[in-house]
């Protein structure tokens, strides 16, 4: 019987979602590709299908994933970019041997030099990160306001307001969260005296 591994959360900047094959990484973190075959699963998801999955190829793309991670939080908070994580985005990106295929459908499909190498899949990965990083697309880099998520998310809403990574996971348990908190606020207050100050 297979394993059972955390679902993906699947978005619509792959960067990002890259990004949160790890989540709640200031809580319990969930590690939702924790073997090479649920790299190659996140991979075939995502449009970029190769067959074989060696444990240094998984470690290399954990390394890509953190280094996202910490360019895109960097960003997000208008610091500076740290430079060992730019280093490991740049050499993912340079040793990456994709290319973009245009098809009748109009739609972009990546075809890899070869469809046992990890390295040109994180070489797309790499180079959508570079895009949304260097402020090239419409959108803007904020981070969760979950505290135990905190993850980096590419915020394309009109007002850019968005506040969660995930309406359906982060912002619905905010949302139960604060609804929770409210109730026990109410009954806490029931009999007890009003607030003095009454400004
Ligand atoms: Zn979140």
């Amino acid at each position: 019987m297979p394993a059972e591994f955390p679902d993906f959360r699947l978005g619509n900047v792959l960067a990002t979602s890259f990004a949160a094959t790890l989540t709640e990484r200031r809580g319990d973190a969930v590690e939702r590709i924790p073997t090479p075959q649920r790299l190659i699963d996140w991979l075939a998801v995502n449009g970029l299908t190769v067959d074989y999955c060696t444990t240094a190829q998984l470690e290399l793309a954990w390394a890509l994933r953190e280094s996202i991670h910490a360019a895109a939080t960097a960003t997000a908070l208008q610091d500076a970019l740290p430079e060992s994580a730019v280093h490991v985005i740049n050499d993912c990106s340079i040793e990456g041997r994709a290319s973009a295929i245009l098809t009748l459908e109009h739609t972009r499909r990546w075809r890899l030099s070869s469809a046992s190498r990890v390295e040109d899949a994180l070489g797309v990965i790499a180079a959508d990160a570079i895009s949304i990083i260097a402020g090239e697309r419409d959108g803007r880099l904020a981070l969760c306001a979950s505290p135990t998520c905190r993850a980096a998310f590419f915020d394309t809403s009109q007002s850019r307001s968005r506040k969660w990574c995930d309406m359906n996971t982060c912002g619905n348990r905010q949302k139960k969260a604060r609804f929770k908190a409210n109730q026990r606020k109410n009954t806490g207050a029931r009999g007890n005296s009003p607030p003095s100050n009454s400004a």
